[in-house]
């Protein structure tokens, strides 16, 4: 079978959003770019499959060109439009997660920027973390609400659904989900016992060029 070991990497990957919490039974979805029979794509998560079901078969290859899915026998994640927006915008994104993880999913509701009570807000790649306006799911409209949302950011949340984030690979990109989650539940419980103090724009300036190098020791 065709690019094996990347089908199993996205059902690797797709048991650990359940395993650790991160989206349960069959919500999010996960992809990674790829190639396949020379034609630039990504391979995509089913639509609506368990994930403990997942099979290499299953995971569908999708061209960066295309608009819809030829072969109707496979039915790739409801959200291939902003996977497939996100792979042409941005040029470094090479894995993509999308998940309803609670924290993110009850901040999101709010449908507002998370601003930076924590210098960590610096991993999405600026100074807030964006929310992109709801749309239905599966449309074009939430796939433009989302690259916008993204713009100089490799993660935002989605209002009233979830979250999305991206990477070089797909281990950075869990691990990406993964901090936008605890951010999320550290927020809630800030917000609990008032407003929290916000660091200034200044400081985030000073994060942001110290993160670059950060993980690089
Ligand atoms: P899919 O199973 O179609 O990927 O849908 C899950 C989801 O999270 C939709 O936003
Ligand atoms: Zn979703």
């Amino acid at each position: 079978m065709k690019n094996l070991d990347q089908r199993n990497q996205i059902i690797e990957y797709s048991l650990k959003l359940n395993s650790t919490n991160l989206s349960p039974l069959r919500s999010g979805n996960i992809s990674l770019r790829g190639m396949e029979n020379d034609i630039e794509g990504y391979l995509i998560t089913p639509s609506g499959k368990k994930y403990e079901t997942l099979k290499p078969e299953d995971i569908v290859f999708m061209g960066l060109n295309e608009d819809e899915k030829n072969d109707q026998t496979k039915k790739p994640s409801s959200e291939w439009r902003f996977h497939r927006d996100i792979y042409r915008n941005k040029k470094e994104a090479h894995a993509i997660v999308h998940a309803h993880s609670p924290h993110a999913t009850a901040v999101s509701s709010h449908g507002k920027p998370i601003p930076p009570f924590h210098y960590m807000i610096a991993l999405a790649g600026g100074d807030d973390i964006k929310c992109a306006e709801y749309a239905t799911f599966g449309t074009e409209e939430l796939s433009k609400n989302v690259i916008k949302a993204l713009e100089n950011r490799n993660a935002c949340l989605m209002s009233n659904h979830g979250q999305v984030a991206f990477g070089n690979n797909l281990e950075d990109a869990f691990e990406l989900a993964q901090e936008i989650e605890n951010i999320c539940h550290q927020y809630t419980i800030a917000l609990k016992l008032g407003q929290p103090k916000i660091l200034s724009f200044e400081e985030m300036k000073k994060v942001l060029d110290k993160a670059k190098n950060y993980k690089k020791g």
